[in-house]
């Protein structure tokens, strides 16, 4: 997920990049395989995580579901960084309720709705690049998955964060924010900038 463009952090970057399939190929249309507890500790799927995380600190982003780098399995990235936040405003940050990440993994995960409190902003995707629509988002969330270690977790989480989680959830099920954008919204990032900031 990419929203609030932020300026690319310079990154070491040692593994390998990975490509960002956009909107129209079917992989991101597919419902992600779960992984196997042996599978996620296989060096392919520890060696994708690293792939995938400096993919996605290079395009940046601050989430990257494995159907958008072509692997239709349920794994995906997040992280908000804190010299992201940095290059956005103290009142969007806040209105946003959005606060920095740390790197984690969610595998397998299984998302449900705290309650029926939403929120409406402009999102965007490394898979629909160029673009911004607003949708509305659950505000809070809890998520129970596994993590890169193949341990079990849960997250609870609300605002921004919240808002990561259902977007990148909703790729590993062949999902994507068009599907629930506010289409009369739908606007380039250029246009979003000269019309609605
Ligand atoms: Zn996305």
């Amino acid at each position: 997920m990419n929203y609030e463009r932020t300026r690319n952090a310079a990154t070491g970057l040692k593994t390998m990049m990975l490509k960002i399939v956009q909107a129209g190929d079917p992989v991101l249309r597919a419902i992600g395989r779960r992984l196997t507890i042996e599978e996620i500790k296989s060096s392919s799927i520890q060696s994708l995580i690293e792939s995938m995380r400096d993919t996605m600190r290079a395009a940046p982003g601050v989430g990257l579901a494995a159907p958008q780098i072509g692997e239709s399995i349920q794994l995906a990235v997040i992280e908000d960084r804190a010299d992201y936040l940095e290059n956005v405003a103290a009142d969007q940050l806040k209105e946003r309720h959005r606060l920095a990440i740390d790197f984690h993994v969610i595998i397998n995960p299984n998302l449900s709705f705290v309650d029926d409190t939403s929120a409406e902003f402009f999102e965007g995707c490394l898979s629909v690049e160029g673009f911004q629509a607003i949708v509305q988002r659950s505000f809070k969330v809890h998520v129970e998955c596994l993590n890169e270690r193949a341990e079990p977790i849960t997250i609870d989480a609300e605002g921004w964060y919240a808002r990561i989680l259902q977007h990148e959830i909703d790729h590993l099920n062949g999902r994507l924010y068009i599907d629930r954008m506010e289409s009369r919204t739908f606007s380039t990032n250029e246009n979003l900038m000269k019309y609605w900031k």
